[in-house]
């Protein structure tokens, strides 16, 4: 889906693993459009920092939201839109991002798993935790490849 104004929208959608930044729920970039066009599945690009105050076209600006989203932020700060809407501040985690945290939490959990213990001394068991933070990415990145 490539849109006039913002180019590409898969790109702006993958920084957040395709969900509106707004509310967290996930959301289909084919349906991109006026607001009211696809109901309330409508797709919009919302500026992070609003129109009215200076915000551009920049893609580090631009995220994609459900159009009620969207106006129901209005000129909010986007922390404080996504803590009404979805309960946390933050923006959803692109797949990259999510692939690579689950990845260093399997590592860490499994070098202490096989962490052997050397006198009062327990030794982190480097090996084991690369081998799995580094599957488990690869496995989670497979598995919610999309757009
Ligand atoms: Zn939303």
């Amino acid at each position: 889906m490539i849109s006039n104004r913002y180019g590409c929208l898969h790109k702006i959608g993958r920084r957040t693993g395709h969900r509106c930044h707004l509310c967290g729920e996930r959301l289909h970039v084919e349906l991109y459009g006026r607001p009211g066009m696809f109901g309330e599945d409508t797709v919009t690009v919302d500026h992070l920092t609003p129109q009215a105050f200076g915000g551009d076209d920049e893609p580090e600006n631009l995220m994609l939201a459900h159009a009620g989203c969207n106006s129901s932020r209005g000129v909010l700060p986007v922390e404080e839109a996504r803590v009404l809407f979805g309960g946390d501040g933050d923006a959803p985690w692109s797949t990259g991002a999510r692939s690579v945290a689950l990845g260093v939490g399997a590592g860490v959990g499994a070098g202490l798993l096989f962490a052997e213990r050397e006198g009062d001394q327990i030794k982190f068991n480097t090996k084991a935790a690369l081998g799995w933070g580094f599957g488990v990415s690869l496995l989670s990145w497979a598995l919610s490849a999309e757009g």
